[in-house]
């Protein structure tokens, strides 16, 4: 092997010929994504091609852009079709595609020091703590999504209230068992951040909710005191704004007002609920957002950044610093050069080496700005509202749980039929739904009922596609009953 060879291409002129038909693939995709089913599984003979053995000797661009254009691009996950309503996907823009591409010719890494990337991360981190109007000691960090940044901020949570020495010593520092609460309705990563965290899941109280799945006060009072007559110390409340299953936001200044009274850290989970504050219409439902001690959200659900991007929100960002600061000889500060720069992101969190997320998410907010995201975001919430409008006019749809953001939860129920029988029907209706490609919702289960679940977090989506759905659904329970 020479002795001078690096991995550069060896004509960059043939190098550029082909990265720009990549580009154009990947265009052409998007600009013609609508035109393909919403789903379609993998083929036998594609996943078997992926089992291939170790590539000990490369293969040449053109035939790996051509593999990926003819088997991968096809059999994505749906999210960016408009008639996706799985789970919470963000649908992503093609606009997206550019600042990947100058992310990887930075290729940044922002552990920290001192370059560009880093500014550029101030600046999203500023920006956030902006909209959800956190005082300017707020920090935070850019973070894969909102399970990572709710892991962050409870540990950041945990060591406000245990100190250096539960740093040092672990939970076996605290002479009283730790307790949360979050409602009954939060996301399984906060237990599962209660579990990483060594807590336990038990730790973690489930609230009951009313009639709209907002968390109860008054329950959440009685636990905590009950709690407290017990000796165990509890030291953090998670509010849910926009939760899984109905999109429903807790009281969120009812909730800051108890943390408050008995000085509890109070996180917010607003994995896509909390940007509905950029659309005025929306705002006040989140009243109170700006008392949270820290608040994770995502940019890949309701932002529509391309995957991943969320961030973690820290009231006082020193508390984060305290959480997880390790500056060993090797990654000392300076005064000046690369070692210089402040902060090092890497002091806010687990990982050391970082990439640029931050670029994507600055050129989302900056190129389309927070005033059409924040129409889109609201758009999404009428188009909930007509789907839940048409369930109410149809005799054999029901509705199982009020509109409250953008999720709207129903079922084919034409009457005279056992629960198990439409939990069976309305689980087929689903699974037919994605196998023919027409529309991907998911389902829940609300009071015990399985749900089709249509969560719209989807700039493509026009309202027609969803009296489409309500038409198939009728279409597909019929034939099925
Ligand atoms: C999606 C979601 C999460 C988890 O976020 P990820 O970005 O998938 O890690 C947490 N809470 C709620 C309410 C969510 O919708």
């Amino acid at each position: 092997m020479d002795r001078n060879s690096t991995l550069e291409p060896e004509d960059w002129q043939d190098f550029r010929k082909l990265a720009h038909d990549a580009l154009d693939n990947a265009i052409s995709h998007l600009e013609t994504r609508g035109n393909l089913p919403v789903w379609q599984r993998v083929p036998d003979d594609i996943r078997a091609s992926l089992g291939a053995e170790l590539p000990i000797m490369g293969s040449d661009i053109a035939s790996l852009n051509q593999r990926i254009v003819r088997d991968f691009l096809p059999y994505d996950i749906g999210n960016t079709h408009p008639r996706f309503f799985g789970w919470v996907h963000g649908s992503g823009t093609v606009q997206g595609l550019i600042p990947d591409i100058f992310t990887a010719a930075m290729n940044a890494n922002l552990g920290g020091r001192d370059h560009l990337a880093n500014e550029v991360e101030k600046q999203v981190i500023d920006w956030c703590r902006c909209v959800f109007g956190l005082p300017d000691t707020a920090g935070g960090l850019v973070v894969s999504g909102t399970s990572m940044a709710t892991l962050i901020a409870l540990k950041t949570a945990l060591n406000k209230c245990g100190g250096t020495e539960l740093r040092d010593q672990g939970l076996a520092a605290m002479e009283k068992p730790l307790v949360g609460y979050a409602s009954a309705e939060a996301h399984s990563c906060i237990a599962r951040s209660f579990d990483i965290l060594g807590l336990g899941k038990n730790a973690l109280r489930p609230i009951p909710v009313d009639a709209d799945f907002r968390m109860d006060p008054k329950a959440l009072e009685a636990a905590i005191i009950g709690d407290l007559a017990n000796g165990i110390t509890p030291f953090c409340i998670i509010a849910t704004a926009g939760s899984v299953n109905v999109g429903s936001i807790d009281p969120l200044n009812a909730l800051a007002e108890i943390a408050e009274k008995h000085c509890l850290w109070l996180h917010v989970d607003g994995a896509f609920g909390a940007l509905a504050v950029l659309s005025n219409p929306l705002k006040p439902l989140l009243a109170g957002i700006e008392k949270a001690d820290s608040l994770a959200f995502d940019f890949h659900k309701w932002m529509h950044v391309n995957y991943d991007a969320g961030m973690v929100l820290v009231r006082n960002a020193e508390d984060q610093r305290q959480a997880f600061s390790e500056r060993p000889d090797y990654l000392g500060a300076a005064n000046r050069g690369l070692a210089a720069g402040n902060p090092w992101f890497c002091e806010y969190g687990p990982e050391l080496s970082r990439g640029f997320r931050a670029l994507k998410i600055w050129y989302q907010m900056a190129h389309f700005g927070l005033e059409r995201i924040g129409a889109q975001i609201a758009q999404n919430c009428l188009q909930a509202q007509h789907l839940a409008t048409r369930v109410a006019a149809e005799i054999e749809l029901e509705g199982l749980a009020p509109t409250a953001l953008n999720i709207t939860c129903f079922r084919f129920n034409p009457g005279g039929l056992d629960e198990t029988r439409l939990d069976r029907i309305n689980g087929e209706i689903v699974i037919r739904l994605q196998e023919t490609g027409v529309a991907a919702p998911s389902t829940t289960k609300i009071d015990g009922r399985l749900a089709i679940r249509v969560n719209i977090t989807n700039h493509r989506t026009q309202f027609a596609d969803l009296d489409l759905l309500a038409d198939t659904v009728l279409a597909l329970g019929r034939e099925l009953v």
